[in-house]
């Protein structure tokens, strides 16, 4: 087998968006199964669409995942430079291949000449006019013109293009990992522009010649772009490479968790979630979206939501670390099908990889949070808190958020459950166990329980009665860790405290 050599090629107009952030990691994952090598290249060569700090940006974003380069514009490698805008000369020479050997043709065409040629066309041949060969013979290109006034043009610094000389009708083939044979006919491609008239490559040329040079062996992609394989497949010909040519794998589409269409920026705006992996202030608008790092989830946890986004591993095995992931991945287990973007599975993963990391972990993420509310927690509390709470978070921030009840009595209850389960079974246990528990401040779950069971047997009252109203006094809501464990955690003192407050403001001293 040929060296495996993938490459992610972001062009930096903008920030990531999480389904190319899917596309790298593919891209990583077969790299990495094969020992083969990880290529960034940024493709910048439309200066229009250049946006500052993009390709910090997507960088950044890769480095959070934990998707590493081993070759690109900060690494190096042997076919540096990886960022098109310095290769301007490569293509130059590679577009002089194309005029020599016909396959391409200078056009001087203006704006109001096109527009010009698609309005007359668009009654005669049907909705889609194109630069094409059935009309390129009517337009002012070197096909037309003799070669003294091409050579007149460009010395005298009329703007040009140049475009790709696309045959009439040939069939175009070509195979795709996911998708099988694709065959088009050249009739529906145009004449596509090779050269911009700033001296710049486009895209199509650009890329094609750099997968060569760069000896990428497959195209990982995003299924946009198939409609433009069959004209890199047409350039690979053109410059002699058909036998170079790089596999081809077309991802599918990531869907709105619905599966009714592409997902969008807005649609994940609308439905609370972000789209970005990091925080990103658009530069136009100085509007801040907020990024999968800082909504709280952890890079192992996307990454493996995003590789099950469209690819399965065959079994039922759901968790997977970076390295198992490369182990099972293989291209020909990516689905057709797009792929419904489900945020809750993504939670899902990250509540897993949150279970996953130890008391002392959490403990410190604890302390953290607690600190910036300026709330000081020893080490062995904040253990023993994350311990409760291990099952109940989401997102790292939620330790704290839930943790907090263990430092800030409440001051108000929940009406609707003090409507319902304040009543005078609970006000009689709920006030000898404030007694009770007045006696000693270190409590275990056994004394804790002990003292509970002392309050009802005195009061003659089933424990399941007043377990909702004894949470409400101690949390002020409905829900939380074990109540006992709430108890121990709080400690004697402070739980008979909380009693006697809920009491007080509750009624039934
Ligand atoms: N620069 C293209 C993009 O931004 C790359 C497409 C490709 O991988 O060929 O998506």
């Amino acid at each position: 087998m040929r060296e495996v050599r993938v490459r992610f090629a972001p062009s930096p107009t903008g920030a990531l968006h999480i389904g190319g952030v899917r596309t790298a990691l593919y891209n990583y994952l077969l790299a990495r199964k094969h020992n083969g090598k990880m290529i960034l290249r940024i493709e910048d060569t439309d200066q229009n669409r250049y946006v500052p700090g993009a390709e910090e940006y997507i960088k950044d974003a890769l480095k959070w995942v934990g998707i590493e380069i081993d070759e690109g514009p900060d690494t190096g490698g042997p076919f540096a430079p990886y960022r098109q805008s310095e290769r301007k000369d490569i293509y130059a020479k590679y577009v002089q291949q194309l005029l020599n050997d016909g396959h391409a043709y200078y056009a001087f065409d203006s704006i109001e000449e096109l527009e010009a040629m698609r309005n007359r066309l668009k009654t005669q041949k049907g909705a889609n006019p194109q630069y094409d060969s059935t009309t390129r013979m009517e337009m002012t290109n070197s096909l037309t013109l003799s070669e003294d006034v091409v050579n007149e043009k460009i010395k005298s610094g009329v703007p040009y293009v140049i475009r790709l000389k696309v045959p009439a009708s040939e069939e175009v083939e070509l195979n795709d990992l996911i998708r099988g044979k694709v065959k088009v006919s050249t009739s529906q491609i145009d004449d596509k522009v090779l050269m911009k008239s700033d001296g710049m490559p486009t895209y199509h040329l650009a890329n094609v010649v750099d997968d060569y040079l760069m000896k990428i062996s497959h195209v990982i992609r995003g299924e946009e772009w198939l409609p433009s394989a069959p004209l890199h497949v047409l350039t690979y010909k053109f410059l002699g490479w058909e036998n170079e040519m790089p596999e081809f794998a077309h991802l599918p589409l990531l869907l709105k968790p619905d599966g009714k269409g592409k997902l969008s920026k807005r649609d994940a705006d609308q439905m609370g979630f972000p789209i970005f992996p990091l925080n990103w202030i658009d530069p136009k608008t100085n509007e801040l979206a907020e990024g999968f790092r800082e909504r709280g989830y952890l890079p192992e946890a996307l990454i493996n939501f995003l590789a099950l986004l469209g690819w399965n591993p065959g079994t039922e095995q759901e968790i997977f670390t970076m390295d198992k992931l490369a182990a099972a991945f293989e291209l020909e287990r990516i689905g057709k099908a797009g792929a419904k973007f489900d945020i809750q599975k993504a939670n899902w993963f990250n509540q897993q990889y949150l279970r996953s990391k130890t008391d002392e972990e959490l403990g410190q993420i604890l302390i953290a949070d607690l600190k910036t509310d300026g709330i000081d927690c020893e080490t062995s509390k904040a253990n023993a808190i994350a311990s409760a709470l291990r099952e109940r978070i989401t997102f790292p921030k939620d330790i704290a958020e839930l943790g907090k009840i263990f430092f800030i009595a409440p001051k108000s209850f929940d009406e609707k459950i003090a409507s319902k389960k304040w009543n005078e079974e609970a006000i009689a246990v709920i006030s000898v166990l404030k007694d009770e528990l007045k006696k000693s401040d270190g409590l275990t779950v056994e004394t804790a329980t002990s003292a509970l069971e002392k309050a009802t047997q005195q009061s003659g009252i089933a424990q399941g009665k007043i377990m909702q109203a004894l949470r409400l006094a101690l949390t002020g809501g409905a829900s939380g860790p074990d109540l006992m464990i709430t108890m121990v955690l709080l400690g004697g003192l402070e739980t008979s405290s909380r009693l006697a407050y809920a009491l007080d403001t509750l009624g039934g001293k």
